[in-house]
């Protein structure tokens, strides 16, 4: 797509009128746009709407735009994790829990794809049943997907160990019946996700390594979106910018509470 038409893209997309239902910051809507965008000038493979708390009402009229300027779209039931290791506990145990992630699954509705090339609609899949992650497809570094999969795990892993430590947990019916009941388990702090807001232009958390390079992949990525942002509409990357000092001013009153 030329610029000319990534313009009138993200036009679009910026003139939508939807219910936010209370659930996304300016950022979070900014950064879908230049994601689309983005998927519009072969510069991501894939953009992902409405994983996590996402508004309903957005995902609908960004699939209405996205069609419109020749976009595919596809939907598909949220991304189940993926994990590239199998915990360290009872097998049982993690089958019961991928089963219940399943039928949770059918409960919570659907995600859209936006995508440019038919030929990804496999992998688009496979990333959506957890059989692979989705480094591929959204185009994010296979590193920080790894590192925030492997954080999935070892929190998976604590709950285990918190269940047997805190609860006297020993077979697989105490460990279900533990689950089912929420019960409250410590997270030892090397095990808690540690979320780095270091690049404001993408929307993966980048890996440890990634977070201290300015070179890195996901640096290198952060420094493409804002490129891209600034080429196709300064206003839109004034904007961009506006909305992450107040993204961050938000965080930071709220660490003070
Ligand atoms: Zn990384």
């Amino acid at each position: 797509m030329k610029d000319a038409a990534l313009r009138s893209l993200l036009r679009d997309l910026q003139d939508l009128q939807f219910d936010r239902e209370g659930k996304e910051s300016d950022l979070e809507i900014l950064l879908d746009y230049l994601e689309i965008v983005a998927v519009a000038a072969r510069e991501k493979p894939s953009h992902l709407q409405g994983q996590g708390m996402r508004s309903r009402s957005l995902l609908q009229a960004i699939q209405r735009v996205a069609e419109a300027h020749g976009l595919l779209v596809m939907q598909t039931g949220v991304v189940i994790p993926h994990f590239h290791r199998a915990p360290h506990y009872d097998a049982r145990f993690f089958d019961w829990e991928r089963e219940l992630e399943r039928q949770a699954r059918t409960r919570e509705g659907q995600v859209l794809w936006v995508y440019r090339d038919a030929d990804l609609e496999p992998a688009i899949r496979a990333a959506a049943e957890g059989e692979t992650d989705v480094a591929d497809v959204l185009g994010y570094p296979a590193c920080c997907v790894r590192e925030y999969n492997e954080t999935g795990i070892r929190i998976s892993e604590a709950l285990f160990r918190g269940y047997q430590t805190e609860y006297g947990a020993k077979d697989l019916d105490d460990f279900i019946r533990l689950a089912k009941e929420h019960a409250k388990v410590t997270i030892p702090p090397a095990d808690r996700p540690r979320v780095r807001h270091v690049f404001p232009y993408v929307q993966f958390s980048p890996c440890r390594d990634c977070a201290e390079s300015s070179t890195s992949p996901a640096a290198e990525l952060n420094w493409a979106m804002k490129r891209l942002a600034t080429r196709v509409s300064p206003a839109f990357q004034r904007a961009l910018e506006k909305a992450v000092k107040a993204e961050i001013a938000f965080r930071k009153q709220q660490s003070r509470r």
